[in-house]
């Protein structure tokens, strides 16, 4: 096991009642994989303040020290992350006037190729966007929503990071840079994982050699998983099934 664990916070109600499948997920748990960091737990959850709040608290009672989530960074009333990030780490909400005008420079061009965008809407969006929890780091948008990176005085690290697979993938490198993840990074060891291919042996089998060997060699420190697939049975150590 590593000496990091994280938890996933995959939020969206389109994906809880399936209407898109989760691609984010499983991005990052192989991100977080290769960067030797044990994840503890993919959640998803719907766009409820309760249930966000409620995925937090269940990843950091887990012991995550670290929570990537996905999602809800938007303008509309349904996007919530950053409020409920805010309040998770028992901090305000504070406008990053720097920030606000980057939006309103991204919004602008995007804005210019359309007629009908009503500029009041259109300011109180960007100054939405633009509200940071305070002390976070924010990660500068590669759509028109910055990513967080919070550090609670007592609780894990939460980077936030928005919903579309193409803006969440080209944040990820710039949340690894940021101060509070590159020191948890120092503390995690890439831990070296193992395939072995068995074919035309049942699983039975398998469980019951390696009942055999547990009964004399201690066998905890390893993470074994087997996997049936293409008609062989795979042992992989870590899961990479
Ligand atoms: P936006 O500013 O686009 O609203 P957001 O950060 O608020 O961004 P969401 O509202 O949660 O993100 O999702 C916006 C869109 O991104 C979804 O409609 C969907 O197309 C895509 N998306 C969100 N989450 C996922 C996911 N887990 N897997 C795949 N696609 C997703
Ligand atoms: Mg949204």
């Amino acid at each position: 096991m590593s000496a990091v664990r994280a938890g996933i916070l995959v939020t969206g109600t389109e994906v809880i009642t399936a209407r898109i499948t989760d691609r984010n997920g499983p991005w990052i748990s192989r991100r977080l994989g290769e960067l030797g960091i044990d994840v503890i737990d993919i959640l998803v959850v719907g766009d409820r303040p309760a249930e966000l709040e409620a995925g937090l608290r269940f990843m950091a009672d887990g012991g995550a020290d670290l929570i990537v989530t996905s999602g809800g960074l938007g303008p509309t009333a349904d996007d919530l992350t950053a409020e409920i990030v805010a309040r998770f780490a028992g901090v305000e909400l504070v406008l990053d006037e720097g920030m606000r005008e980057r939006i309103e420079r991204i919004v602008a061009r995007f804005a210019r190729t359309r007629m009908h965008f009503d500029p009041e809407a259109l300011q109180a969006s960007t100054r939405k966007q633009a509200m940071i929890p305070e002390g976070a780091e924010a990660i500068d948008p590669a759509g028109t929503a910055p990513g967080l990176v919070v550090e609670p005085a007592n609780g894990p690290i939460v980077a936030v990071l928005p919903g579309p697979p193409r803006e969440l993938q080209a944040m990820w490198e710039p949340v690894l840079e940021t101060r509070a993840v590159r020191e948890l990074l120092d503390r995690a060891d890439a831990y070296e994982g193992a395939t072995l291919r068995l074919f035309g042996i049942p699983e039975s089998e398998i469980a019951q050699s390696l009942r055999e060997i547990g009964a004399e060699t201690d066998l905890s420190p390893l993470e074994i998983t087997t996997c049936l697939r293409r008609g062989e049975i795979e042992i992989a150590t870590p899961p990479r099934c």
